[in-house]
């Protein structure tokens, strides 16, 4: 059966095929034979903060919703990305739960089932990597799209986290949660008010929804970087320290084939694209200069990394993978040679 819908994405509204039975057959089959893919988690230790990045699913970035660059030039970069001209369909969805000093706080919840069968996995890849979302103490949302906040909530409308207080900037929250701008919102931007007032409600109606200025510190150790512009609270985390930093970033990437070459480029989603545009820039100097390591959304799985200035702007340096307690800029003492 070939259903046809339309799917919130972070990035506007788009229609989409989904052919259930084929989903779900595959699925099935994933399962009889174990041969679907690896658990979606990653984790790595920078510093004192141990980080397991989460998959969540993937969202199409179509290249039309890239403006502020002639659609050749994006068609170009795309193709040297391996990429068809329609743009990625598969752009990774990505959350972080970081454990330090015994807390545990979860960088973004991604999508729950508010984009369809190709994210919500969230709950998944945690359990998969032996994580206990009643465990969690912080969620702290970049800001309140469906594919951050959607996973605030099961199907059924009870809290995930449900011990957690959720934390997102006051910007967003006076955006997204007005009652008089949800009723006046029409088409995708209504359902994203929509989408967030419901993911957001438990938590609400049990005190442990909070907002926060950009000055704040969110929690102890959590710093704030005003990313504003993709939404108007749109919000980046520095945790750690020293060489040790990462600033995670929510939405400051949608195509990293393009943006990270051309960072003036903007999406169709952001609220306001020269602020947007503004703020990535900012992001984009602050890590390279600072050599910060980055947690990213929408970067390829499990979008950790860091970001280096090159001749043609910005290129992208992974994670690589190692065992957990390999993780160290120290070199090995076994290897040097004296
Ligand atoms: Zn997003």
């Amino acid at each position: 059966m070939v259903i046809y819908i339309r799917v919130i994405c972070y990035l506007g509204c788009m229609t989409t095929s989904i052919d259930l039975d084929r989903d779900n057959d595959m699925h099935a089959h994933a399962r009889a034979s174990h041969r679907g893919q690896s658990p979606g988690f990653q984790r790595i230790r920078i510093g004192k903060l141990l980080i397991t990045a989460l998959y969540d699913g993937f969202v199409p970035v179509p290249a039309d919703d890239l403006h502020g660059a002639p659609p050749a030039e994006i068609h170009r970069l795309l193709a040297e990305a391996f990429l068809p001209p329609k743009g990625d369909r598969r752009t990774a969805v990505n959350a972080f739960l970081v454990e330090e000093n015994g807390r545990r706080i979860l960088i973004d919840a991604g999508s729950g089932n508010s984009l369809g069968p190709d994210t919500g996995y969230l709950v998944t890849n945690l359990a998969a990597a032996q994580a206990d979302p009643a465990e969690v103490d912080h969620v702290v949302l970049t800001h309140l799209h469906p594919d951050h906040a959607g996973g605030l909530i099961s199907p059924e409308g009870q809290p995930v986290f449900p011990r957690a207080a959720v934390h997102a900037a006051k910007a967003d929250a006076d955006h997204w949660l007005d009652p008089d701008r949800s009723a006046a919102a029409t088409g995708v931007q209504r359902l994203v008010h929509d989408t967030v007032a419901r993911a957001l409600a438990p938590y609400r109606e049990t005190g442990r929804f909070v907002t926060f200025g950009h000055a704040d510190e969110v929690v102890p150790g959590v710093r704030t970087v005003d990313l504003a512009g993709h939404t108007p609270g749109h919000t980046g985390y520095l945790l750690g320290e020293g060489d040790a930093t990462v600033l995670f970033w929510g939405d400051t990437v949608h195509s990293h084939s393009v943006q990270l070459r051309r960072p003036s480029v903007a999406a169709a989603a952001d609220s306001d694209e020269r602020a947007a545009i503004r703020s990535r820039r900012k992001a984009f100097d602050l890590a390279s200069s600072n050599r910060w390591w980055v947690g990213a959304a929408h970067l390829p799985f499990p979008g950790l990394g860091h970001l280096r200035r090159d001749q043609y702007g910005y290129s992208w340096v992974p994670v690589t993978y190692t065992p957990v307690e390999a993780t160290s800029t120290e070199p090995d003492s076994a290897l040097r040679i004296a």
